[in-house]
């Protein structure tokens, strides 16, 4: 009998442990497996994977460290964007290839179940915010998500569409996406008491990306080049921006990480200004996501960065 008694002990520790074993590995994880999220840049990535928790695995296109206003799809990123079950990207202004990316990973043999498995968001938030631009209007600065309420907009889209992919993970998905609306409204709160009682309204930056911050927070940028960097600006325009610096007194050059100093470096040396890091987010440098900095890090910097160049409080 007490034999019999260890043997029954002995069989129900195992089954407990298997059970644990198998439920352990991931609780919340859907039971057919990770819900496969592809994103363009870093915004997404970091909306997705805040929004997904752990029934999400969030594959980025864009790696870090390269210029994503530069970034071709190779054909393995159009295979990834065909595995995928939700793919976002942010807006065709600034990923003109990933519309016809998306369709062309559909495109193969059994090319419609698969483009049927792909859920295309497109992250814009044009309309109500930016008087009705049209989506391919080469002055729209696709930059939204350096204004944490705009990324709180493009936070919105990504819950709708992962449950629309993973309708079981509703509950989790809009939870998560609660706690990090508050989140990004408490940057919003921070980012607007930093900078306020400012000596200049005015920032000089390597590229105008940063339009939607300087809208909600009350600045004006000078870029050393345009909407991308891939702008040549001509010595006109550089000589237009040495004047600015010395007429506004502007003491600082905001620099991004991704991008060549050149021009920055040329611009601080002729007006005796100093260089700063502003950081565009759209992906982050090897070094930042090796560190771990995520969205609200940076924009933290960059709200320190801000008030330093427009001397604030
Ligand atoms: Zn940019």
């Amino acid at each position: 009998m007490a034999r019999r008694t260890v043997i029954a002990y002995f069989c129900l520790v195992l089954l407990t442990l298997f059970v644990f074993a198998s439920c352990g590995r991931d609780l919340d994880e859907p039971p057919g497996g990770k819900i496969t999220v592809v994103t363009t840049t870093y915004p997404l990535t970091f909306l997705a994977g805040r929004i997904g928790g752990d029934r999400v695995t969030v594959v980025q296109l864009v790696k870090p460290g390269v210029e994503a206003h530069d970034f071709e799809p190779a054909p393995s990123d159009i295979r990834t964007i065909a595995n995928a079950d939700v793919f976002f990207y942010n807006h065709p202004a600034f990923e003109g290839w990933a519309l016809a990316a998306a369709s062309a990973s559909g495109s193969g043999p059994g090319g419609s179940s698969q483009a049927s498995a792909i859920q295309t968001v497109i992250l814009e938030t044009e309309g109500e915010d930016h008087g009705g631009q049209e989506i391919n209007d080469a002055d729209f600065d696709p930059h939204v998500w350096l204004n944490p309420l705009l990324a709180q907009k493009q936070a919105g889209r990504i819950i709708a569409a992962l449950i629309t992919a993973d309708p079981d993970g509703s509950t989790e998905y809009v939870r998560n996406g609660d706690g990090l609306e508050a989140e990004l409204r408490g940057l919003d709160e921070l980012i607007a008491a930093q900078l306020t009682d400012c000596a200049l309204d005015t920032v000089v930056v390597s590229h105008l990306a940063f339009g939607h911050m300087a809208e909600r927070y009350g600045f004006n940028q000078v870029g050393l080049a345009g909407l991308s960097p891939e702008f040549e600006s001509g010595p006109s325009h550089i000589a237009n921006v040495i004047r600015r610096i010395d007429e506004l007194g502007i003491r600082h050059v905001l620099q991004e990480p991704i991008a060549s100093n050149r021009l920055a470096e040329t611009v601080a040396a002729e007006t005796g200004t100093d260089i700063l890091v502003l950081h565009p987010l759209a992906v982050r440098t090897v070094d930042e996501a090796k560190a771990g900095e995520d969205y609200f890090s940076i924009m933290k910097s960059n709200a320190d960065t801000l008030k330093t160049a427009l001397q604030c409080g």
